[in-house]
């Protein structure tokens, strides 16, 4: 079973987003960027079924500027087989993304598609659910345990106030959650080896899908900065503000 995996590049968790001046957009001159911490566990995922003699490939997909190239890499250090690449400067929005996503699929046939949850940077958790959709696959979300046996992908969820169990008929999506499992580091030798790995390139038109943008950014603002806090002297200074000034008892 070959196993297809959707990596982001997007700006690292670690960096302190700005607001470009215009208000436009996030400054992404000078940023750091990494793959998305949601597909480095899908990526852990699908490595470890591989190595559990459960999947035969493992194909890492990225869809984005030249640069995701760094993050394909990436993927092949942690142990994908081998990658795909569709350039393109477009604004990438879930629906364009699960579209170029179901064409990959129709040609590579993978009995499993595995996505992250929501990428970090637009924060849609949208694509594969779009993806699962468009193929009329099963879906099994926010997955935090998967296991595959008998053509079925019993996966364990998070839902509100516990966990909810779902066996999904294979081909099936499946997203990540935080809790899945926890990514290995490449190692400086995978990473020497991953240079050897190949990428392919296509373009959207090889594709045959229209990736255009469908929503336009109106305006993009920094979140209200926190007001101070005040120092009270005593608990009945406290109960008199709550009361009086906060009113929320
Ligand atoms: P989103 O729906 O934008 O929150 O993204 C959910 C998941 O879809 C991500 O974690 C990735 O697995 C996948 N994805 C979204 N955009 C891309 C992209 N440009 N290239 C590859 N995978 C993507």
């Amino acid at each position: 079973m070959k196993v297809l995996v959707a990596v982001k590049r997007v700006i690292d968790y670690n960096v302190k987003v700005r607001v470009k001046a215009d208000g436009s957009a996030v400054e992404t001159a000078n940023v750091k960027f990494s793959m998305n911490p949601f597909d480095e566990i899908a990526i852990e995922e699908a490595v470890r079924l591989k190595e559990a003699g459960i999947a035969t490939e493992v194909i890492a997909v990225s869809l984005g500027i030249t640069a995701a190239q760094e993050t394909l890499r990436t993927a092949l250090a942690m142990g994908a087989d081998r990658a795909i690449h569709v350039v393109t400067d477009l604004e990438l929005q879930p629906l364009a993304v699960a579209k170029a996503l179901k064409v990959i699929a129709a040609r590579e046939q993978p009995g499993l598609i595995i996505l992250g949850k929501q990428a970090i940077d637009d924060d849609a958790n949208q694509t594969g659910q779009m993806l699962a959709a468009l193929l009329n696959w099963a879906q099994g979300t926010f997955a935090s345990k998967v296991v595959i046996a008998d053509g079925t992908a019993t996966v364990t969820r998070e839902v509100d106030g516990g966990s909810e169990t779902l066996a999904l008929t294979l081909p099936a999506v499946i997203t990540t959650d935080l809790r899945l499992n926890e990514p290995r580091y490449a190692s400086l030798p995978n990473i020497m080896k991953a240079k050897k790995k190949p990428i392919t390139a296509m373009t959207p038109e090889d594709l045959g899908v229209d990736l255009a943008p469908r929503l336009r950014t109106i305006k993009v603002t920094e979140p209200d900065k926190r007001q101070a806090g005040v120092k009270v002297p005593d608990v009945a200074a406290l109960v008199d503000l709550l009361t009086n000034q906060a009113r929320v008892i």
